[in-house]
């Protein structure tokens, strides 16, 4: 079998200018970033302000299990197929993580013969944009300890800073330190530790900005710190907001690259999808929607996360009006859904499958509940049986939608052309979008819809100290904030092994989080790593460069 970098090495791309073309994109509105990669020009973007949008299509998917559902496939693949069909279609997906490519396999372009190439630059360095976000994010912690060396004016209680400091790798040692160690002119010692770059608030808060100004607004906003009287102190009172948009200025700009078909694709931006909203930048989604007719773009995790936080966060915030979803689908994690283990995945079980579509129907009334037109895309795999895709197939009409089958891994956009025609004809209506929850709705009661509507929770339980604090928050004036949920993705309840659709569970709180840079209280349910570690034996031990120079192990 040829692996995804087999492919996607054999591949020849195309000149910028060709690709930009494609979207009627002047050369002079590129900034090139090596032959293959681009960003979008500031100026040019300014322009595109008041031009009509082109619609847009969410990819989103059942509840992930490790057998995989190729959202981001099925992204690049249906953009593929959309452009086949005579369509004028852009892509829009995040960039990637560095440090997790070299702990376990798994990139994030795509795969088969739907991806977005060149990827293993993708996968890396790409065009610096995390490196910078790094940079940003820590710039401000290093003037907040420098400003409690010099004499601590703002009055930090040194106890309660909560902004750490990030690294684009996955390194456990880093989650819990003691900085300042080593004598009077190190400053004062206190604990602190690392996240991973892509969970730093700095990432969400680019991903949510529409240009340079309202960045500096949100990173202002950010809340850094503690007095003794448990006041707020920000970014903006450390003044770090002015040099740190210096540093994010060239990462705000949308990159350019393209899929293996040539179709444009804009890479930019990559939230967590726990701790923050999980979906590529606003700047990019709103230009990709100034360009061209169809848009398709891709959330993190399954519906219940990804998709509800791209309508609840993304869209309420940016003004998106979303005009189809598409809800991915795979025979093996249906199986799985259904009971089936990992190694038994071979197998056909048309049982376990019809079991697991409990899992999909929810997610599909969920999609549907956001008043956007719902179609399953089914990824096939090799080993799928007729039965078991006829299932999916009768699953998805008991819900009033149709499930396409979808073989663009294999075939590329060839392989999602029929889905293509039944988003053409789904967007033909215009769409009934609204959130799930209005602004001025309590922070609580949010969450209860969420849990409740979403999750099919019986009951949302928090301790007094978490209410409190909730109420606090309101009464500071961040009331109005839409509600960022974190929770296992493998299960519609915070117990990762509720697969199906669980009904009645009970929601836990643990802790709750104001990010009021980025514009929403983060909900903590169950354990969430923001600094992952490596396995035992990590993919570092087998990657390296071959006697040409090429990359060997990475994928
Ligand atoms: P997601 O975005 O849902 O996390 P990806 O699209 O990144 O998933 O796909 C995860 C992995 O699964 C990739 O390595 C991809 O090559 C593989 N994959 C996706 N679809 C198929 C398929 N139909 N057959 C075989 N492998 C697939
Ligand atoms: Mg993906």
């Amino acid at each position: 079998m040829t692996t995804d970098i087999e492919i996607a090495r054999a591949a020849s791309l195309r000149p910028m200018p060709e690709i930009a073309a494609k979207l009627d994109i002047p050369e002079e509105a590129l900034i090139p970033c090596g032959r293959d990669k681009a960003k979008l020009d500031a100026g040019f973007i300014a322009e595109l302000e008041g031009r009509e949008s082109g619609k847009l299509i969410l990819v989103t998917a059942i509840s992930p299990t490790p057998a995989g559902e190729g959202k981001t496939t099925t992204t690049v693949g249906l953009g593929d197929g959309l452009a086949r069909i005579g369509k004028r279609s852009a892509i829009c997906i995040r960039e990637a993580s560095l440090g997790p490519n070299f702990g376990m396999k798994g990139g994030a372009a795509g795969g088969g013969y739907a991806q977005v190439v060149p990827m293993e630059s993708m996968n890396l360095h790409f065009t610096g944009d995390f490196h910078a976000i790094g940079a940003a994010h820590n710039l401000l912690a290093a003037m907040i300890d420098n400003h409690i060396y010099w004499g601590n004016t703002l009055e930090i209680d040194e106890r309660r800073v909560s902004w750490k400091r990030v690294v684009d790798m996955n390194d456990r040692a880093l989650r819990d330190i003691v900085v300042s160690l080593g004598g009077v002119s190190n400053g004062f010692p206190r604990q602190t530790g690392f996240d991973i770059t892509v969970a730093s608030e700095v990432m969400a808060c680019l991903c949510l900005s529409r240009d340079l100004d309202e960045l500096q607004e949100r990173l202002g906003r950010i809340v850094v710190a503690y007095r003794r009287d448990r006041s707020p102190i920000t970014c903006a009172d450390i003044g770090a907001d002015g040099a740190m948009v210096v540093l994010l200025k060239d990462a705000m700009q949308p990159n350019l690259v393209q899929s293996l078909e040539g179709t444009p694709a804009f890479v930019h931006g990559g939230p967590f999808a726990n701790i923050a909203h999980g979906c590529n930048s606003v700047i990019a989604t709103q230009s990709a929607l100034k360009l061209a007719d169809y848009v398709v773009t891709e959330a993190g995790f399954g519906a219940d996360l990804g998709a509800e936080k791209f309508f609840n966060i993304k869209c309420r915030k940016a003004g998106l009006t979303p005009s189809a979803a598409v809800v991915v689908a795979t025979v093996r994690a249906l199986k799985m859904n259904g009971g089936v283990a990992k190694a038994d995945l071979g197998a056909e079980n048309v049982a376990a499958v019809e079991k697991g579509c409990a899992n999909l129907a929810r997610h599909i009334a969920n999609t549907k509940g956001f008043g956007v037109p719902v179609v399953v895309a089914i990824n096939h795999f090799t080993a799928d049986t007729e039965a078991e895709i006829a299932a999916v197939r009768a699953a998805a009409e008991a819900q009033g939608v149709e499930a396409v089958l979808c073989t663009h891994w294999a075939d590329g956009g060839a392989g999602a052309e029929a889905l293509a025609e039944k988003i053409v004809e789904l967007t033909e209506s215009p769409s009934h979008f609204a959130p799930l929850y209005p602004d001025d709705m309590g922070l609580f009661d949010k969450i209860e819809v969420i849990a409740k509507r979403i999750y099919h929770a019986g009951e949302v339980v928090a301790d007094k100290k978490i209410l409190d604090q909730l109420r606090d928050w309101e009464a500071a004036g961040y009331r109005e904030l839409p509600i960022c949920i974190a929770k296992t993705q493998y299960s519609f309840s915070s117990d990762p092994t509720l697969i199906g659709a669980p009904e009645g569970h009970i929601l836990p709180i643990r802790e709750v989080r104001l990010s009021a840079g980025a514009g929403f209280v983060v909900v903590i349910c169950g354990e969430i790593m923001t600094m992952p570690g490596l396995p035992r034996h990590p993919a570092a031990e087998k990657i390296g460069l071959d006697a040409d120079g090429r990359i060997t192990g990475l994928f």
